[in-house]
């Protein structure tokens, strides 16, 4: 079956609609492609870590490849928990490379800020969702420090790149919707 172009943002509890607004608009805006809003997952706590207090990120994506409809192109759950990977502290986000799902959290992009500029905080969530969806896309991190897919470390990196893919990523970005509208 050809894929569809959908691509869906898939809030995790109580994600407030504008942050899911906001994200699936700027999806919508550099992938070009028809973004819905669909909740998949009541929450997360089948991936809750009691040692580390924190949620295994690759396990949601497993759940979430689950529950996401056939038809749909690529999937990125935003949740508000802290997320992790076994190898690292915590992770902003985590994708199937080259599959279909991503998830972010938006649990450390709003530290360390006495009052949080929800512009700032909406444009990070945006980025980091279009960071893990690159790499649904099969796309591997980039050392251009303002492409939206060079791998951040820290919140002033989050915030230093820019919200689109440099002219390189861009290219291998096309030649893998391409290969899927085939
Ligand atoms: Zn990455
Ligand atoms: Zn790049």
């Amino acid at each position: 079956m050809k894929p569809s172009g959908l691509i869906l943002v898939s809030p995790v509890g109580d994600i407030a609609d504008d942050i899911s607004g906001a994200v699936a608009d700027k999806v919508a805006e550099v992938f070009k492609t028809e973004v819905r809003i669909t909740p998949l997952l009541p929450d997360i706590a089948f991936a809750y870590d009691a040692d580390r207090n924190q949620y295994w990120s690759t396990r949601v994506l497993e759940e979430l490849e689950k529950n996401a409809p056939e038809h749909c192109l690529k999937v990125v759950a935003i949740t508000k928990k802290d997320l992790f990977i076994p190898i690292l502290t915590h992770v902003y986000g985590e994708a199937q490379l080259g599959g279909k799902t991503a998830v972010v959290s938006t649990c450390r992009l709003n530290t360390g800020l006495d009052t949080i500029d929800m512009a700032d905080f909406m444009d990070r969530i945006a980025k980091e969702a279009i960071h893990e969806l690159g790499h649904a896309f099969d796309l591997r991190h980039c050392e251009d420090p303002l492409c939206i897919m060079h791998y951040c470390r820290t919140m002033a990196d989050v915030d230093r790149k820019l919200n689109q893919f440099c002219r390189y990523c861009g290219i291998l970005l096309s030649d893998s919707i391409k290969a899927l509208e085939k």
